[in-house]
């Protein structure tokens, strides 16, 4: 089965005035559909980085990202943009909502795609996300958590084959982070997809199918002994 993910022999350097830093010097990693993979990193090893990179907002120096089989570099930008819509789903830690929509429209926005998913669908995405009847509200009268949880819904509705989320727990208190990454972890399961988590928690590990640990430009990945 060709993994949903493949990162080759990756490099990225960033300019620093006039030296450059190595952000990832030779990464290689893959994710197959439905895998959980948790991403553990010190500050600054580069773990954003690789989610740009998978999503296809930045390029690598060196080595390829392939998604579903697709090397990233021979698409256009237009053709990565449509790419990352339709097969990918990303969660932030600022809940990236729009302000002037409503919770309803913030996920239907999110999930159309050839068309906009049917009310219903949101409406009962909202309700497994505990959101149910909450679609008219604006985002700013809901809570982090509650923010976060419609950011959740938004970034699953088109049922994407990788959800890539980056520290989406970072601004919420250990009980509110803890509903948001079950909730993650269940819808992503539940519709198939493929879900990399960057978190600095290594409680997760435990949900993890595979553990990928970064440090010094090196990925070390480890499989999870299921129990
Ligand atoms: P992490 O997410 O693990 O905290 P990042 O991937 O955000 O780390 O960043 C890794 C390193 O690369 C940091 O030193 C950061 O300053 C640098 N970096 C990341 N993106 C850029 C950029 N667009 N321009 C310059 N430096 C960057
Ligand atoms: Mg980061």
């Amino acid at each position: 089965m060709t993994p949903i993910l493949q990162v080759c022999a990756v490099t990225k350097s960033f300019r620093e005035g006039t030296s450059s830093r190595t952000v990832l010097a030779g990464v290689n990693a893959h994710v197959m559909a439905s895998e959980v993979i948790v991403l553990l990193g010190p500050s600054g090893s580069g773990k954003s980085t690789i989610v740009n990179l998978a999503a296809g907002m930045d390029a690598p120096d060196a080595g390829r990202v392939l998604l579903g089989g697709q090397d990233l570099a021979t698409l256009s930008e237009r053709q990565r943009t449509l790419v990352r819509r339709r097969r990918i789903g990303l969660v932030f830690q600022g809940y990236n909502l729009i302000p002037e929509l409503t919770v309803h429209e913030n996920v239907a926005l999110r999930g159309a795609l050839d068309g906009t998913p049917a009310p219903q669908a949101v409406e009962a995405l909202l309700a497994e996300v505990g959101l149910s009847g909450r679609g008219h509200e604006y985002p700013d009268h809901l809570s982090g958590g509650e923010q976060q949880r419609v950011a959740v819904a938004a970034a699953l509705c088109h049922e994407p084959e990788l959800v890539l989320a980056d520290e989406p727990t970072g601004a919420l208190d250990s009980a509110t982070a803890k509903v948001v990454i079950e909730l993650l972890v269940r819808l992503t399961r539940g519709r198939g997809g493929a879900l990399v988590l960057v978190t600095h928690n290594p409680e997760y590990q435990k949900i993890a199918d595979c553990v990928w640990r970064l440090e010094g430009g090196l990925l070390r990945s480890e499989r999870v002994a299921t129990s």
